[in-house]
């Protein structure tokens, strides 16, 4: 069967969204198929990819002529056509198979693919919107919303919890975050253990609600 693999994934709409995260899947050595209806969308990525095919995907039968319901994870990546986006969605609904991902341009729009059933939604400007939003205000380096109200951000160690180790410190119960891991200057990420010491220069991850993750990352 093809697109069996653990990394099998079928993208379809090739736009600035689309072609990103194709590319970034075979860099992490996933079997990638993309489908466009632009052939200058599909030659600018002719090789790249493991199949890159001009066609139609709102057409149930081309879906199954590429073998898309045997894929694992199905990504569509069409955004500005909404009506195309929906029937497509709605097409893969109605495999088995394909664990659904797709791109929503506007509230109303990501309404209606999680409506239909789409496994995951995803809302790129709304979400990075309110990222930049927290990138542009303190101190944090780096900030993914795990869950509404709860985050993982990377941040400068905060000088209150330098020079001792972090289990003297008591920094779950004082701060209300756990300090995940640590990169020293040079050197690479590592998970932090109890007797970890941090220092000035060291960058930090952290996890916990959003609000007390950032207040940690804004400590002298
Ligand atoms: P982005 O903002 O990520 O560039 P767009 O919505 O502008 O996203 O681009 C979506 C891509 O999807 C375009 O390359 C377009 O040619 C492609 N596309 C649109 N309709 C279909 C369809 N029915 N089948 C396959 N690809 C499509």
């Amino acid at each position: 069967r093809r697109g069996t693999g653990p990394g099998a994934v079928a993208v379809i709409g090739l736009g600035r969204f689309g072609s990103a995260l194709a590319l970034e899947l075979m860099r992490n050595g996933a079997e990638v198929l993309g489908i466009d209806t632009d052939e200058d969308v599909v030659q600018e990525l002719n090789g790249l990819l493991t199949t890159t095919v001009r066609a139609d995907a709102t057409q149930e039968q081309v879906l199954r002529q590429l073998g898309v319901d045997e894929f694992d994870k199905a990504v569509v990546g069409i955004g500005s056509d909404v009506q195309a986006s929906i029937l497509v969605s709605s097409r893969l609904l109605k495999f088995s198979h394909p664990e659904i991902w797709a791109k929503a341009i506007t509230g109303p729009h990501a309404e209606i693919l999680e409506q239909l059933g789409v496994h995951h939604v995803i809302s790129p400007e709304h979400d990075m919107g309110i990222r930049a939003a927290h990138l542009i205000q303190g101190r944090v380096l780096d900030f993914v919303t795990i869950d509404e109200g709860f985050a993982l951000i990377r941040c400068p160690a905060p000088e209150a919890i330098q020079q001792r180790p972090l289990d003297t410190l008591d920094v779950r119960r004082t701060y209300g975050v756990s300090v995940v891991a640590v990169r020293r200057p040079h050197e690479a990420w590592d998970a932090t253990e109890p007797g970890t010491v941090l220092y000035d220069n060291d960058q930090i991850l952290v996890t916990g609600p959003t609000g007390k993750v950032e207040a940690f990352s804004n400590l002298d």
